[in-house]
């Protein structure tokens, strides 16, 4: 089964404005269409047979919404992460109603949402995730990120995490740093409870045949999931480029859906 863990979709009527945002943001271009059909289309051109669609909200007010919208979207085809907030009243208690609704995991955004990971007042909702929710974090800065600007999801602090949750199902995005390769292959590769996913839009062919396969090797095949970030990232071409790595056939099977497979129970 093939399964990118890593997509942003949204409902129809906000799709255009969002896909808008997101292009203008990051400067890379749009490979789909964000929208249900969209996806859905993109993954039977890509031979995708599950996406893990992440809920991103930047304002509070729009979290419930966001999760019922998530809720109601699952299907064999999508499996939607709900969105958290750091500044909710209630962060275990929007992980019950997920968890009550069938959502097998959260999506953690520290550089959207200006929060540490490693911050106390984030670890009621570790409590309640348990051993069974799995958290997506994004791992690194962005592309864009300048020197003076804050960045609130550094490999360390996510290890920082891990360490006092270890039984948290955690996959640290962005191969663990996105555009900070180095501080995670220092904090974060290699380590026991740290799964990682290969994110790097606008395509992951950019980290190199040579620095991918060492990272996964160095890691463990089995703590590896495909992710692109579509619509940022084609999932095809990003697919296309794990199957070209010089490491085991069968790493490559887990790497592209089997892993994931397991940890989420799907
Ligand atoms: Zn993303």
């Amino acid at each position: 089964m093939r399964i990118d863990i890593h997509t942003h979709i949204s409902p129809d009527r906000i799709a255009a404005p969002v896909l808008e945002g997101m292009t203008a943001q990051f400067g890379y271009q749009a490979v789909g269409i964000n929208t249900i059909d969209g996806i859905k289309s993109h993954m039977r051109a890509s031979g995708v047979d599950k996406s893990v669609v992440l809920g991103v909200v930047d304002r509070l007010e729009h979290i419930k919404p966001a999760n019922d919208w998530l809720i109601s979207i699952q299907d064999d085809m999508l499996v939607p992460f709900g969105a958290i907030h750091p500044d909710m009243d209630d962060m275990p208690g929007e992980v019950r109603r997920l968890r009550d609704a069938g959502i097998k995991g959260v999506k953690l955004h520290p550089m959207v949402n200006q929060f540490f990971p490693d911050d106390p007042k984030m670890f009621p909702l570790y409590e309640e995730l348990g051993d069974d929710m799995v958290v997506e974090i994004h791992s690194g800065r962005w592309a864009h990120t300048k020197p003076e600007d804050t960045v609130y999801s550094p490999p360390n602090r996510i290890m920082n995490m891990i360490r006092q949750f270890p039984k948290m199902k955690v996959v640290c995005l962005h191969l663990g740093g996105f555009y900070m390769l180095d501080e995670a292959e220092k904090e974060l590769i290699g380590k026991d409870n740290v799964i990682i996913d290969t994110t790097w839009p606008p395509e992951l062919k950019e980290v190199g045949t040579d620095t991918l396969a060492a990272i996964i090797n160095k890691h463990g095949a089995d703590k590896v999931c495909f992710g692109t970030d579509f619509p940022l990232a084609d999932m095809a071409k990003d697919s296309q480029f794990i199957e070209s790595l010089p490491v085991p056939d069968a790493a490559k099977e887990r790497i592209l859906g089997e892993n994931f497979r397991e940890l989420a129970g799907l």
